[in-house]
């Protein structure tokens, strides 16, 4: 029955909470740090970035408690998901269109929810009213949504834009103490999943990336070879000739030469077969990619192939002519020595290679970057640059 006064009914409000966090008990640090707002000018339920959650009198009055308590960790999850924050760095005209946002949020949350047996009022969102596949992030909805659509809005804690009923100032739970809230709820839930072997797909995949970020590997390896490219390019550019005599007005000023020779590099490639084709092939690709767009390319790259077996070393002027062998011993050395041995010595060696090898003793007189492919794989000296390719 509505109170006629308008009044928030605290006490299915909080029985609503206490039974979320009583059977999500992982969810309970995070249900509890929500500071409640009443407020007759947000729809239903909503957050804003500081934990604050709005409630609507007249919607706890009419909501059962059991589906209270599914929208309680609808609401949650918009922050401890960092929806307002994700929100931000979507590109400016999908930040303004807060109500597709908020679908495309709302989305991400609710398959999970719902696969988890935790009731929602009607006329909740999921993926499968637009037609999309269940399981994905919101920036992957968002832009399969139809245009215009229009539904709930949880508030700037979701969504990222202000919203009318917004209380002005911050509340007690900062940044850094949400961040930290997050840390241990990602914990609670591996905590969780130990023991009793259950969490929901969705809460396993964000405890996961939370506590363990991957990092892109892609852009890792890109960014070591551009890197190690421009160090060599200017290391080289910068090694300073004898003056010019025809320079007087700058005696004892040395200046570096105008050449600017590109850097030559060994790709030595390890084909003992105990990594995979395409882990393999996508970085090869990633490291030519590379050099190409800074200008190495040609005569001026050198593609070896490390064969375990007999450890003969083979020079391939194209890709597809990488055959991976079967197994074996590796050793890496054998590859790099043979592409320093070169005349035409490289100043950079880029290995790709599962780890399974020993690595030369000492610093070899080059830039040296390892392309660890596949999980596992030992961490080679410290002086080597690795970059993990996950498989
Ligand atoms: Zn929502």
């Amino acid at each position: 029955m509505t109170d006629p006064r308008g009044r928030l009914d605290t006490t299915k409000l909080l029985a609503a909470r206490y039974r979320a966090a009583n059977d999500r008990p992982y969810l309970a640090s995070a249900l509890y740090a929500l500071t409640v707002v009443p407020s007759p000018d947000v729809p239903t339920m909503g957050v804003d970035r500081h934990w604050r959650c709005y409630v609507s009198p007249a919607f706890v009055d009419a909501t059962p408690v059991e589906e209270l308590a599914g929208v309680w960790i609808h609401e949650v999850a918009h922050l401890l998901r960092d929806h307002h924050g994700r929100a931000g760095r979507l590109p400016a005209a999908d930040q303004r269109d807060r109500y597709r946002v908020n679908v495309a949020q709302d989305c991400e949350i609710n398959d999970d929810l719902l696969t988890d047996g935790l009731r929602l009022p009607a006329g909740r969102v999921e993926p499968r009213l637009y037609g999309l596949p269940e399981g994905r992030l919101f920036e992957t909805y968002l832009p399969q949504l139809p245009p215009h659509v229009r539904e709930h809005d949880c508030g700037s804690g979701a969504h990222g834009r202000p919203a009318p009923w917004d209380l002005p100032g911050t509340a007690a739970l900062g940044d850094v103490e949400a961040q930290a809230l997050r840390r241990h709820t990602a914990e609670a839930m591996r905590a969780h999943q130990r023991s009793r072997g259950t969490l929901p797909a969705g809460w396993q995949r964000w405890a996961e990336e939370l506590l363990e970020p991957t990092v892109d590997w892609r852009q890792a390896l890109s960014g070591a070879v551009r890197e190690a490219a421009a160090w060599a390019a200017g290391a080289i550019d910068y090694t300073y000739r004898r003056p010019s005599r025809r320079t007087p007005a700058l005696r004892g000023v040395v200046l570096p030469s105008l050449r600017r020779p590109l850097p030559r590099v060994a790709v030595v490639v390890d084909t003992s077969g105990s990594m995979g084709d395409d882990e393999l092939a996508a970085a090869l690709g990633e490291v030519t990619g590379v050099l190409r767009e800074v200008g190495v390319r040609g005569n001026r790259v050198t593609v070896l192939a490390c064969d375990a077996d007999v450890h003969a070393v083979s020079r391939v002027t194209a890709t597809d002519q990488i055959t991976l062998g079967g197994g074996g011993g590796t050793d890496m050395r054998v590859g790099i020595e043979a592409a320093l041995a070169a005349r035409d010595r490289p100043s950079i060696v880029i290995v790709l290679t599962d780890g399974f090898t020993p690595w030369p003793a000492e610093t070899p007189s080059c830039r040296l970057i390892a392309a660890l492919i596949g999980e596992g794989a030992p961490q080679p000296p410290g002086w080597v640059e690795t970059v993990r390719v996950p498989a």
